[in-house]
């Protein structure tokens, strides 16, 4: 079965339970583009504890905004209730949701109007112009984008990423909300900005959209980032293809090791990228190749729009870790050395076996050692 097959298998259940139920958001933007979403939301009339009697297999994982995930044969899909959105004080969170509304209702809480359809029956609800807007490649607001974007600030960094994932502009009026109400990003938490940002530079129109942020002036309600720094990484040869890379050009653009703290990612992330900036920085050697994991070769060869020959590099040297150096802490005691002296000394036989400058051979590896501890005065 396919995933639309599954989602009309919900709809069908519900259907025949007196409950309404739509695919909604992303999936039916996707559907009217012609291509595969990612995954299939649904909105439905009824609440969430009727869905999950519906449903043996269904998982409360959003309950306080009207989310169920329903999983059929191992395909999640998020079963989510009409609701609509009260005040927003703080341009950040609605005060509180009201669930039980009307599919209308629903719509008209949603950002844009590509995202502010539902499909059903083969027919695609289509209340404020998402076809027509698709079709002109333009995203605009359902609504005032000055009161949407005062609402919810995010939605400006959501605007610049869909630009960026589907090659689309921002409608006029949108642009000029964007351009005012950017200051408003700054009250909204670090983590979603940053989720925003990294799909808009992984998006295929990122230069597009990097430069509509400049223009907008929102590039300077985000941490760390200059005109002159956005300018660079556009003028970069080098692609984003990952999150990570994204992340390491703009560390490396930046040249400033401290770059990433105040964007809240994780410790993985912020060492992977650090690596790969490092990489931008040095170019491939053997000792970096052999420091380096092969999943981060892979990306930097690929942000470099080069053949990815991180296996056949990885597998050219004579070994993959310190593990595996014939010579090691207890060889190094034993022939006398101690301290500072062994980390050295092993240092320096690892990397001249990396070099190949010497055999990964017991005995010739001991009489190395002996000469190198006779050298720096052991013996
Ligand atoms: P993607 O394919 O990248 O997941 P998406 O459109 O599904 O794109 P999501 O972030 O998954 O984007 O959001 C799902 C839907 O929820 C959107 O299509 C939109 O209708 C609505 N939505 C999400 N975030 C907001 C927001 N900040 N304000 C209003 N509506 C939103
Ligand atoms: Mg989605």
């Amino acid at each position: 079965m396919t995933e639309w097959e599954y989602a009309k298998q919900i709809i069908d259940t519900i259907e025949q339970h007196g409950g309404e139920a739509y695919i909604v958001g992303g999936a039916v933007r996707d559907y009217v583009l012609g291509s595969l979403p990612d995954d299939i939301d649904l909105a439905t009339s009824l609440f969430p504890e009727e869905v999950m009697a519906l449903f043996p297999k269904s998982v409360p994982t959003g309950i306080e905004h009207g989310t169920v995930t329903v999983i059929l044969d191992h395909h999640p899909f998020e079963v989510t209730t009409f609701r609509s959105e009260g005040s927003y004080s703080d341009s950040r969170r609605p005060d509180h949701v009201a669930l039980g509304v009307s599919l209308e209702e629903d719509l008209l809480r949603r950002d844009f109007t590509m995202n502010a359809m539902a499909f059903h029956d083969g027919r695609v609800v289509d209340l404020f112009g998402g076809q027509h807007d698709l079709e002109e490649r333009i995203i605009r607001t359902v609504g005032s984008p000055f009161e949407r974007f005062g609402e919810d600030a995010l939605r400006i960094m959501r605007a610049l990423r869909f630009m960026s994932q589907l090659d689309f502009t921002l409608h006029d009026e949108l642009r000029e909300a964007a351009s005012g109400l950017g200051h408003k990003l700054e009250q909204i938490a670090m983590e979603r900005i940053a989720i925003e940002f990294e799909k808009l530079l992984t998006g295929p129109a990122y230069k597009k959209a990097l430069g509509e942020m400049v223009e907008l002036g929102i590039h300077r309600h985000l941490p760390n980032v200059t005109t002159e720094l956005m300018q660079r990484v556009q003028e970069d040869n080098r692609t984003p293809v990952n999150a990570v890379s994204g992340w390491a050009l703009f560390l490396y653009r930046a040249q400033d090791d401290g770059w990433l703290s105040p964007w809240k990612r994780s410790n993985a992330i912020k060492r992977e990228a650090r690596t790969l900036a490092q990489l931008c920085e040095t170019g491939l050697d053997r000792m970096t190749i052999y420091a380096t994991d092969e999943q981060t070769l892979s990306t930097y060869f690929r942000m470099n729009g080069e053949r990815d020959r991180s296996r056949e590099l990885k597998q050219s040297l004579p070994m993959t870790s310190r593990k595996e150096l014939k010579f090691n802490g207890r060889d190094a005691l034993a022939l006398g050395a101690r301290g500072e002296a062994i980390k050295h000394l092993l240092a320096d036989l690892e990397r001249r076996v990396i070099l190949n400058e010497l055999p990964n051979h017991e005995t010739v590896l001991k009489e190395e050692a002996k000469r190198w501890l006779q050298r720096a005065g052991v013996f």
